[in-house]
């Protein structure tokens, strides 16, 4: 979502806020797949200013929602030519609701405004001699953006974490207070009942304030190895090699495996705590390391997918290109083994990489299952890539991504891709997996269709869970992602068990007349449907 586009001051909707500048203006997230012409735009600069706002959509039958940067590949926060766009206001949150501030006392504790970036909190943390348990691989979105998807990055070293959101100790949300009638702020303490259901809400609530349990700074390394093809890093459990997933994860504890499109190459990154820096490895004192990947403009980009698009078959030659520049890459670079503090390594992908379009699910199973896991997956998805392929069609002209973590804290965010499940409990790591593809590419759904049913239909407790990654593409039907009845209405809400119940009931308490939200997460969050087949 872009900050600098004009807008028109002088009319608002009716009976809004005297004290808050609303201005019509276009929407479109950065993958370009959601856009609305013209929706009522405001950047609130207090927690009141958000109750004042979401009292007047209540009274007046609007509704309110809380935006970031946009990144958001899905219809998180508008859907595409939303109908009722024109009853809806955007709360911008990045203008004011930015603060960052390291609270005194033994914890270390940070409270943070929901607009600030990652980036921003990372390195306010950082001056403090702070970092993050876990973080997301990429700093430019907002703190409220990540938290309300369960924001991640890699690693699954002891103690393993899951999402950013399980780092929340409390946090203050606008709700309904049925004893005034009103919309009004409220603080909310992890064990509070509620508060698991705001932890991670997909964008049901509207967030104004989070702190977060930080830890004494860190340095890494990491280190990149662009020589071991798939049939190493995803081999059956029984042909498992030192560069299989699970013996990375086992040794470095954190490892993020990109498998390049119709190619067998990977780029494997593995971080490692260094105390003090490794000889062979060059030191870094900024995040973003890999240049190469991340300064390509948006309208080369374009050109790209689009050649892409009229020349599919141009895609089989795309891996072995993208290997090639990575390796020259890293060479001319010198990043190939990098040394830092923890956020100027594990921030390694700033939002000017190619325009793909990601699915994203998380693979939830305990550490035994690891490389099963993995190994299944590339199975399935080397099947489906030549099966495509054979028939002339060339859907998956992207990398798969691959990363490890933790799983969530038991009692932590309920909607988290990787909450803890009180039935399995033996679950301690996740497998997150994006495959990335240029947007509009021929037979994309399709293909992500059946990936998406091998992994709900193979991936079954008490082997596994398979849980989508919100702000990324999944629900696939043969022509559209987020459409597909069977896994909105049934297999998501099964992979949440129990819990997806009293969730939904939780948020729809916290907002009864359904202020926060849109078309999208009216048909997503219905209880009713939770429960596991
Ligand atoms: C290049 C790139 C790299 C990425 N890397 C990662 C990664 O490493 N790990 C990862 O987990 N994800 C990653 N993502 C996805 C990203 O974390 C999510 O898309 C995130 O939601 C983006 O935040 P945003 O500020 O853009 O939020 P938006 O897209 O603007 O909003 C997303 C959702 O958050 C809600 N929201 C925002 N602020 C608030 C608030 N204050 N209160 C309540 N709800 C709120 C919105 O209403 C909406 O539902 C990446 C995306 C891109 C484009």
């Amino acid at each position: 979502m872009t900050r600098a586009l004009s807008g028109r001051a002088h009319d608002a909707p009716p009976g809004f806020p005297r004290a808050l500048p609303v201005r019509r203006r276009p929407y479109r997230n950065w993958v370009d797949r959601i856009h609305v012409d013209d929706v009522w735009t405001c950047s609130p600069r207090t927690a009141e200013d958000v109750v004042a706002l979401a009292n007047w959509a209540w009274s007046h039958g609007y509704r309110v929602r809380a935006a970031g940067e946009g990144h958001s590949v899905g219809p998180l926060v508008l859907t595409d030519r939303q109908p009722d766009a024109q009853r809806v206001v955007l709360a911008d949150t990045r203008d004011h609701l930015d603060h960052v501030q390291v609270l005194p006392g033994e914890a270390p504790l940070v409270r943070v405004g929901p607009g600030a970036s990652v980036r921003s909190l990372l390195e306010h943390l950082a001056r403090h001699g702070l970092a993050l348990p876990c973080t997301t691989g990429c700093g430019e979105f907002t703190v409220g953006g990540a938290l309300a998807v369960g924001g991640h990055g890699t690693g699954a070293a002891a103690p393993a974490h899951g999402t950013m959101s399980d780092l929340v100790v409390a946090l203050d949300a606008v709700v309904w207070d049925a004893a005034s009638g009103r919309y009004a702020v409220r603080g909310f303490r992890r064990g509070d009942p509620d508060t698991a259901a705001l932890l991670t809400h997909v964008g049901r609530a509207f967030v104004t304030e989070v702190t977060l349990a930080a830890v004494a700074d860190h340095t890494l390394r990491c280190a990149s190895d662009t020589t071991a093809l798939s049939g190493e890093v995803f081999a059956a459990p029984e042909a498992a090699a030192p560069r299989s997933v699970a013996a990375l994860v086992e040794r470095c504890g954190a490892v993020d495996v990109l498998w390049f499109p119709y190619s067998e190459r990977t780029w494997l990154r593995t971080f490692e705590p260094a105390p003090v820096r490794p000889p062979t490895s060059r030191a870094v004192t900024g995040p973003y390391n890999y240049p190469f990947t991340d300064h390509i403009p948006e309208a080369v980009s374009r050109v790209v997918s689009r050649v892409v698009g009229e020349h599919p078959r141009y895609a089989l030659g795309l891996g072995e290109a993208q290997h090639a520049a990575s390796v020259a890459g890293l060479a001319a670079t010198a990043s190939a083994d990098l040394w830092g503090r923890s956020k100027d390594l594990l921030l390694y992908s700033r939002p000017n990489v190619l325009r793909y379009a990601w699915s994203g699910h998380a693979i939830v199973t305990c550490r035994a299952e690891l490389q099963r896991v993995v190994h299944d997956f590339a199975v399935r998805y080397r099947e489906l890539r030549d099966g495509y392929r054979d028939r002339e069609r060339y859907p998956a002209n992207g990398p798969v991504e691959l990363r490890v973590t933790g799983v969530d804290h038991a009692g932590g965010p309920t909607l988290s891709p990787v909450a803890a499940d009180p039935d399995h409990p033996h679950w301690d790591v996740a497998v997150w997996v994006s495959v990335l593809g240029f947007p509009g590419t021929g037979h994309a759904e399709s293909f992500h269709r059946d990936l998406e049913r091998f992994a709900f239909d193979h991936y079954r407790p008490p082997y596994a869970v398979v849980r989508p990654e919100w702000a990324k593409g999944w629900g696939y039907t043969t022509s559209a992602g987020w459409a597909d009845a069977a896994v909105l209405g049934g297999a998501v809400p099964a992979a949440f068990g129990a819990s997806w119940n009293r969730v939904v009931t939780r948020l729809d308490a916290l907002d009864p007349h359904r202020v926060f939200g849109n078309p999208f997460l009216d048909r997503l969050l219905v209880a009713g449907s939770g429960g596991r087949t």
